[in-house]
């Protein structure tokens, strides 16, 4: 069974998410419904705060695996990159952010386990991305104030020609 995905400006996509503190039953089930989500959605990862959920989960797949991360966290980040990005919370529009070229992560999987991942290219833009959300974080946070106000602008055209405000 998957999950509804919050849009922006929903409350719970600007929280500090709190850390998992157990490996239990309900958050293995939530990892598995947020990775249906995700590719029910086609999107290429989710955190838990964009289905209403303020804990530090984040499940990512670029077309290598299901890659499930608890606490993830960035402890090595190298070089930088710009690329056009987009957000299941925020449909509709991408906005060039500019992130870490290569980031190394680091986190929990479902069975409490250490991984850690080199990640480049579009793996490490998408741990970038699901970890920002853990923060509260937006790619909209992520440019100049003048083209967050015109992708905010375009957001919201479009959500008024979907008859959703
Ligand atoms: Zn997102």
């Amino acid at each position: 069974m998957s999950f509804e995905v919050l849009r922006y400006p929903h409350t719970v996509l600007r929280r500090q998410c709190d850390p998992v503190a157990d490996i239990d039953e309900e958050i293995v089930q939530i990892a598995q419904r947020m990775a249906e989500t995700m590719y029910r959605d086609r999107g290429v990862g989710l955190a838990a705060p964009q289905v209403g959920i303020s804990r530090q989960l984040i499940v990512v797949d670029v077309g290598e695996g299901l890659i499930t991360l608890i606490n993830p966290v960035v402890t090595l980040a190298e070089g930088k990159e710009k690329m056009g990005e987009g957000c299941l919370c925020l449909p509709n529009i991408t906005v060039d952010v500019e992130r870490r070229a290569r980031v190394r992560v680091t986190g929990h999987d479902l069975s409490g386990r250490e991984v850690t991942f080199d990640a480049e290219d579009l793996l490490a833009r998408c741990f970038q991305h699901e970890i920002d959300h853990l923060q509260g974080k937006l790619i909209i946070d992520r440019v100049s104030k003048l083209k967050r106000d015109l992708a905010l602008r375009q957001y919201r055209k479009h959500l008024q020609d979907d008859g959703q405000e």
